[in-house]
């Protein structure tokens, strides 16, 4: 099976480098933003008709005003301006799907300096060593040492800046194995705030270690920020430590989800997870930053693909399924159940269980035909069971597999 990957390591470049990769950053904005203002100028001078000027059109337009109008262009990388481009038309795509779907997806916004600077490239690109080589800029040193690189075949790379340091990102087409059936169980996942994912087994996976502290620093420098005076050199400074810390966050939360995933996708034949509204969910203020913090969307995604590659199946739960007011052992549902309530606690059997595991317990079962419980058992008969329920209430005191970092 053919599958496309990215491998992402950190650059370390001279400062020669350093400025011509800052650069190539620039065409590229420069690029996106010329490609933006000409379809709003084209679309409200045409009544809306038109809209779609196609990637390869617009760049052709590019190429021949470079001449008289951008004739630094011809320093960088050709491939700078046209990935812009190509960026830009799947913005403007991704926004009239959402249209179409009523999903709220934004009208494409004006890049700027600073933000996000990155830039995409193609054509020759090799490792000689330890180094990369990218056309019109050279080959330059990376920071890790490894034997092996990559694998496949390279499409394109993405170069990008975060808190003053660079990273590329090499976009592979890699020949994988098949994958085979996953022989395993079902197995539902709860993603919560104090744990990160509650698994119906009982097995747990924690929050990166010091995660809560570092929010605590994040938001010390936030604060700090913003008693800077605007454009002096202490508020540049202020603001780079600001970016480090997010980086710094942003890498534990991404490692702790990627072995989580990894995990899930190699060792269970069927994954359930809740298919949440989150743009719903994000309103409540108070549960915004957690969500955010859990990675959802990124949750999601990591193991779609992974399901694909290691042959397993990802379920989602129906969007009004009620997964966490069900009691897992009798199906009764309750009215209210706040935050607050870390345990579950049915009135109709009396189970008391973790409030997440109870979620996570009825996730599977409800991907399971329905005559059968979580663990593959007729559910009249564990419905009398109270047995049943007293182990999987003991269930949490078994040791956690701390996952975290
Ligand atoms: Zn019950």
């Amino acid at each position: 099976m053919l599958v496309n990957k990215a491998y992402k390591y950190e650059l370390d470049p001279n400062n020669h480098q350093r400025s011509s990769l800052q650069n190539h950053a620039g065409v590229a904005r420069f690029s996106y933003n010329w490609g933006l203002e000409q379809r709003i100028e084209l679309s409200t001078n045409n009544h809306g008709y038109d809209r779609f000027t196609d990637a390869m059109k617009q760049h052709k337009l590019l190429n021949s005003l470079k001449k008289t109008q951008f004739p630094w262009m011809y320093h960088y990388s050709k491939c700078a301006p046209q990935e812009a481009l190509r960026d830009l038309h799947q913005a403007f795509k991704n926004f009239y799907r959402g249209l179409k779907q009523g999903k709220k997806i934004g009208f494409p916004r004006f890049k700027r300096k600073g933000v996000n600077d990155s830039f995409r490239l193609t054509g020759v690109i090799r490792f000689e060593g330890r180094r990369i080589r990218l056309p019109r800029i050279g080959k330059i040193r990376m920071k890790e040492k490894r034997s092996v690189y990559y694998q496949g075949r390279i499409l394109s790379v993405t170069v990008s800046k975060r808190a003053s340091r660079w990273f590329v990102s090499v976009t592979v087409e890699e020949e994988i194995e098949d994958p085979k059936f996953v022989v395993g169980h079902a197995v539902g996942v709860d993603l919560g705030i104090k744990t990160l994912a509650t698994l119906s087994d009982g097995t747990t996976f924690a929050n990166p270690r010091a995660l809560g502290t570092r929010i605590k620093k994040l938001r010390k420098l936030s604060r700090s920020l913003s008693r800077k005076k605007k454009r002096s050199k202490n508020r540049d400074k202020a603001k780079l430590r600001l970016a480090r810390m997010h980086m710094n966050i942003f890498n534990a939360r991404q490692d702790t989800l990627h072995k989580l995933t990894t995990y899930l996708a190699k060792s269970h034949s069927r994954i359930v997870i809740e298919d949440l509204c989150v743009s719903w969910m994000m309103k409540n203020r108070r549960l915004a930053r957690a969500i955010a913090d859990v990675g959802m969307y990124e949750f999601r995604r990591q193991l779609e693909y992974k399901c694909t590659w290691y042959g397993s199946e990802l379920y989602l739960a129906p969007r009004m399924f009620p997964s966490s007011k069900r009691c897992s052992a009798c199906g009764h549902k309750k009215k209210e159940l706040s935050l607050s309530e870390r345990e579950y606690e049915c009135e109709e059997c009396g189970l008391k269980i973790d409030r997440d595991l109870n979620a996570a317990l009825n996730l599977v079962t409800v991907s399971l035909p329905e005559t059968q419980n979580a663990r593959g058992e007729d559910v009249r008969h564990y419905r009398k069971s109270s047995e049943i329920c007293m182990t999987q209430t003991s269930m949490k005191q078994e040791p956690n597999i701390d996952q975290g970092l």
